[in-house]
């Protein structure tokens, strides 16, 4: 993502162990982390919607998932991303930098969790997260409606 850019529109998966759900997600992935979102879709616990008939959804999130570094430059693009998502929405932090800054949290250029800029409503810790601690924070937010909860998480690389 630059620094005028929003991310592309969001797109849809099913969540693997929860067949009711789907989520349409606005995938913001700045760093390492992003990886790992990549590797849940890869593993098959994130599954593009369309891609096999699964059925009808009874629940349907909007996320917008926010994965890596956030640098103060990066802020008002995140800030972007939030405001291009329909309601109802809700964000989720993943991973160590984005919940907090991380490993560069002294970096007078990081932000410091992207919670100084949006609210956010699972944190899922780890460095990086485990893609089944994505899973997992994505089925707890089906359960909620505000900020704050987390999601636990490996916290070793
Ligand atoms: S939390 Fe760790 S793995 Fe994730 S973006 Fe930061 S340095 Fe990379």
């Amino acid at each position: 993502m630059t620094l005028h850019s929003i991310p592309a529109p969001e797109r849809k998966y099913r969540v693997a162990g929860h067949p009711d759900l789907r989520v349409a997600i606005l995938d913001v992935g700045l760093a390492c982390c992003a990886l790992e979102v990549g590797a849940a879709i890869t593993a098959g616990l994130l599954v593009p919607e369309g891609s096999v008939d699964t059925g009808p959804a009874t629940s349907e999130v909007s996320v917008l998932l926010i994965s890596g570094t956030v640098t103060d430059a990066l802020a008002p693009a995140v800030i972007r991303a939030w405001g291009a998502l329909a309601e109802p929405r809700l964000a989720v932090s993943f991973g160590a930098c984005a919940n907090t800054g991380g490993p560069y949290w002294d970096a007078p250029t990081v932000t410091k969790g992207i919670d100084q800029l949006i609210p956010i409503s699972v944190y899922i810790p780890g460095c990086p997260p485990r893609p089944e601690a994505l899973i997992a924070g994505l089925a707890r937010l089906a359960s909620t409606d505000g900020p704050c909860q987390s999601e636990r998480g490996d916290e070793s690389p």
